[in-house]
């Protein structure tokens, strides 16, 4: 059972030192409750304290970094089973798989592709997380050339699936120092493939039909010395998947089985239905996946559902605050302000952008409230935005001081034109609508 923050303040020296980057024991117990602590940055813990600590405030599933630089993904680290309890935070890497059977052009093309793809949503680019070579042949010297040419084309995060250790070992020697994933330690070879995995630092997947082999082969491989796992139920139909990933998750957050709380793996290339295998796999708590190169619709589908579930359900999607520029607009462009929430954001841009007429976009820190909330709880005042005219020199860029609000900031009108000296026009609550606003109203 997992300790209350009361609990482990108990077993805290109670210096308030503020050694450990925590102004207070309390404050760092807190922490340590919720997971988001570790207990060695407190020194002066004794070996007792560290013992009963350790075992129960490390977070329920291990953290495991996949990859170096700046593609690299962690995944792990979840607290809770359905995301409106908190909220889910290592989103799943979902990996393109190619194969040492294909042709040298198929790698590179399928590389280039997870290299250079990229979807913008509400402002965030998504990509694919890596690639995936399987070692069809089951022959060394194609693996290695095979994970070769991948290395050549594009740093990206790797797995290698081989159930053979000479062709993982010669595929070693050209990424071993960029952390890939190797699949799969089993019963039967956990020994070799740990001695792999500890020599090249690299996570490893553990591989077994039941819940209780994969936790007694977590034992053992952790035994060999190896801690970053993740785990592969190799599941048979969609129902087994559901069953075996929740499991998983239930037991590892209730901290019942430590020896599962490991992020889960997805092999979604096999026996049809890929688009099912990955949706489910997103949402049912899978941490890598595997498919086959996926069609333009279906990848933006995967992406964008991966996206939705992994955003934090109490925070909005913001937008930076700033002056953004639709077409080229002049000096005697219209300066239309609105709040930073994305939604809000990227629906004005698109009227806009549909309207054809260049205009500035003035975007005040409303911390992700929409117009109408912000107004209602009082973060859209009139002086944030002089603030957001002054930072971000709207005066320069325009030859007039005329600002149109949105419709739903109206009761704001008077004030924000006494605090700005700007003469303010309230245009429509519906952005739909803006287009004809501005053809009928814009007058500089
Ligand atoms: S370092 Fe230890 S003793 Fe010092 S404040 Fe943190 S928890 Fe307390």
């Amino acid at each position: 059972m997992a300790l209350k923050a009361l609990d482990i303040y108990k077993l805290l020296p109670k210096k308030n030192c503020k050694e450990c980057g925590d102004p207070t024991c309390l404050t760092f117990a807190m922490k340590l409750a919720g997971g988001k602590a570790d207990v060695d940055l407190c020194p002066y813990l004794d070996d007792q304290a560290k013992a009963v600590l350790g075992a129960t405030t490390r977070p329920p599933i291990r953290r495991v970094r996949i990859g170096v630089g700046e593609r690299s993904f962690e995944i792990g680290e979840e607290f809770v089973l359905y995301r409106h309890e908190k909220t889910f935070f290592h989103q799943p890497g979902i990996l393109f798989e190619v194969s040492d059977t294909q042709s040298p052009d198929e790698i590179t093309s399928i590389t280039k592709r997870v290299k250079d793809e990229s979807f913008t949503r509400v402002g965030t680019d998504l990509m694919f997380s890596g690639i995936a070579v399987r070692n069809r042949s089951n022959a060394t010297d194609s693996f290695a050339a095979a994970v070769g040419i991948v290395e050549n084309v594009a740093d990206l995060p790797l797995v290698l699936i081989s159930a053979n250790t000479a062709a993982l070992s010669a595929a070693l020697v050209h990424c071993g120092t960029y952390r890939p994933l190797i699949h799969a330690a089993t019963k039967g070879n956990f020994k070799e493939m740990c001695a792999l995995a500890k020599q090249h630092g690299c996570p490893l997947v553990i591989k077994a039909h039941q819940l209780d082999e994969l936790a007694q082969l977590a034992k053992d491989c952790s035994a060999e010395g190896v801690q970053d796992f993740v785990m592969d139920l190799s599941p048979a139909s969609l129902y087994e998947f559901i069953a075996s990933s929740t499991g998983i998750r239930q037991l590892a957050i209730t901290r019942t089985a430590p020896d599962l709380g490991y992020p889960v793996y997805l092999d979604a290339t096999a026996g049809g239905m890929q688009d099912a295998w990955i949706a489910l796999g997103i949402v049912k708590y899978a941490s890598v996946i595997v498919t086959a190169p996926l069609s333009r619709a279906s990848a933006k589908a995967a992406l964008t559902l991966r996206q939705n579930v992994y955003t934090d359900p109490q925070k909005p999607i913001q937008m930076n605050p700033g002056l953004y520029r639709v077409g080229t607009p002049g000096k005697d462009a219209p300066v239309l302000m609105t709040v930073n929430f994305s939604l809000t954001f990227f629906t004005l841009e698109g009227y806009l952008e549909s309207a054809r007429i260049p205009c500035f976009m003035l975007i005040v820190d409303t911390e992700g409230l929409s117009v109408l909330t912000a107004v209602a709880a009082g973060k859209l005042n009139e002086t944030l935005v002089l603030d957001a005219i002054r930072r971000f020199d709207v005066e320069n860029e325009v030859s007039h001081k005329k600002l149109i609000i949105p419709g739903y900031a109206a009761p704001l009108s008077g004030r924000i034109e006494e605090a700005t000296g700007w003469k303010v026009m309230v245009g429509p609550r519906d952005a739909a609508e803006i287009g004809d606003f501005l053809n009928e109203e814009w007058k500089r």
